[in-house]
């Protein structure tokens, strides 16, 4: 049976915060749910524990909680506490105080690392510690506050339920628990507001409804369409890393539908957006493909770089840029110049560190190269660092639709061809350009640049 919260879970820290009531709390005792702390990271365990014996209250919260409870293997644990930040840097040594707009400590045990929020206030009770821009955005928030705040600071319902240990039930504020079993993802709160307060609310819940399956609450839904240009608000590295979460949770292909569907896309990456909105099918399709891969590869644990996802992310734009300029200057040029565009024009949005952006360029740059293998061309184009991502870039053109002459497989069988095996390869291609098929290489614009041929834009 549910049984009724009354106050029992005052903070030490509640009588200076004056608290709305909530709806009405609601226990879900041990015997009613299926978390089992054997399921329950023990470093979380241990830093429940130890903020226990020091006399705070520590509860287990967020995707932990509600990924437990649907049976799911949670990617992170979380701690919500009345202990602040200070305090908690205090117990533990290998505590670290991160972030300015939203103090959060990372407390590491082993190869772990636990994030502990402490709970949450009001952010109108008291001006000292929260701003909010005129859009209505928190600058910061640091105000502390109670269990009952902190659940109503949360972003959606099932991502407000808390695990106590000191009798292994669930604590439920916003009747997370039945919207977890009709699996709706429904905001706390008036959703306009909250989506204002942090326009990233928005990205967060197409990244839920799509990883868990859920359905978004039509409240809940209905202002993202309005308000997507809020992102815009957002720093952009902050957005670099929200896109990474998007692509990289398992659900990528299922989160870039609803970014089309919600138009977010066109906050995000409006370049791709527009050549999409164009119609773009290749470029849709090759998206897709990357979206599916990822996903497949996450699945198996491999890795997944962010270089080779913003390079599929982008390769729209790319096209539709390189086409305006294809008839003003020489291919060379125009790839060039259509690569720096469509970087310039992301960079107005999302960050791309240069890590990633390097072998972006490269990858795209590679794509022109593989064409081109007569001499020592191909042998050279094998040799390039980014060749095997280049490679796995073009078989996703193919997969998509893209008609290429059957240059992944020439590809694949030169890569373990042998010697001799690779010269025949490469006097086929030249004898085929010859007759005019379709491998062709395109002539040289002068003979004193023998590599000049190569790649339009290749490696500069
Ligand atoms: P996962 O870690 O599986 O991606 P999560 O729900 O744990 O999902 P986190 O980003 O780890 O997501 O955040 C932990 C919890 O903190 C969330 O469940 C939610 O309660 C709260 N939270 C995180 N970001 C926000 C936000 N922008 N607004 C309000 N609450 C948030
Ligand atoms: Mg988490």
């Amino acid at each position: 049976m549910l049984k009724r919260l009354l106050n029992l879970f005052t903070s030490k820290d509640s009588s200076k915060v004056s608290s709305a009531a909530p709806n009405g709390a609601i226990a879900i005792p041990r015997d009613q749910h299926n978390i089992s702390r054997k399921n329950i990271s023990q470093a979380a365990i241990r830093i429940i524990k130890q903020l226990e014996d020091s006399g705070f209250s520590a509860y287990l919260v967020g995707g932990g909680v509600r990924d437990l409870l649907l049976g799911n293997h949670p990617k992170d644990f979380d701690v919500a506490t009345n202990a602040r930040p200070e305090e908690v840097k205090r117990l533990f040594r290998s505590a670290r105080i991160v972030g300015r707009r939203f103090q959060i400590v990372h407390v590491r045990m082993g190869r772990e690392v636990i994030e502990v929020t402490t709970f949450r206030g009001h952010h109108e009770d008291t001006s000292q510690h929260s701003s909010r821009s005129e859009d209505g955005m928190l600058l910061r928030d640091n105000v502390y506050g109670t269990l009952e705040t902190d659940a109503m600071r949360r972003d959606f319902t099932v991502n407000a339920l808390y695990y106590t240990l000191k009798d292994f039930s669930v604590i439920d504020y916003c009747k997370g628990m039945d919207d977890l079993k009709s699996r709706t993802l429904r905001m706390i709160g008036d959703p306009a507001t909250r989506y204002k307060e942090d326009p990233v609310r928005m990205l967060r819940a197409l990244r839920f409804a799509a990883k868990l399956g859920f359905n978004i609450e039509p409240k809940t839904a209905k202002p993202i369409r309005e308000l997507g240009s809020l992102l815009l608000n957002v720093s952009d590295a902050r957005l670099f890393e929200e896109v990474l979460k998007l692509f990289l949770g398992g659900s990528a292909t299922a989160t870039f539908s609803l970014m089309r569907e919600y138009d977010l896309l066109v906050h995000l990456f409006p370049g791709t957006d527009t050549a999409l909105k164009a119609g773009d099918t290749l470029g849709a399709s090759l998206v897709e493909q990357c979206m599916i891969n990822t996903d497949k590869r996450i699945r198996a644990d491999k890795t997944v770089t962010p270089a080779f996802i913003y390079a599929a992310l982008l390769w729209p734009a790319l096209q539709q840029q390189f086409q305006l300029l294809s008839g003003k200057m020489t291919p060379a040029q125009a790839w060039t110049q259509a690569a720096t565009n469509t970087i310039n024009l992301q960079l107005t949005r999302t960050a791309i560190p240069k890590r990633f952006l390097i072998p972006m360029r490269e990858i795209w740059d590679l794509q022109q190269r593989l064409p081109s293998r007569l001499g020592m061309r191909a042998l050279r184009t094998l040799d390039h660092p980014r060749f095997r991502a280049a490679y796995d870039f073009l078989l996703m053109r193919e997969a998509a639709g893209e008609a290429l002459d059957g240059l992944g497989v020439w590809w694949t069988n030169y890569q373990t061809a042998t010697e001799d095996e690779r010269e025949q390869m490469v006097k086929e291609v030249a004898r085929q350009s010859k007759t005019g098929g379709a491998t062709k290489p395109r002539r040289r614009r002068s003979p004193r640049k023998p590599r000049g041929d190569a790649a339009p834009g290749g490696n500069e």
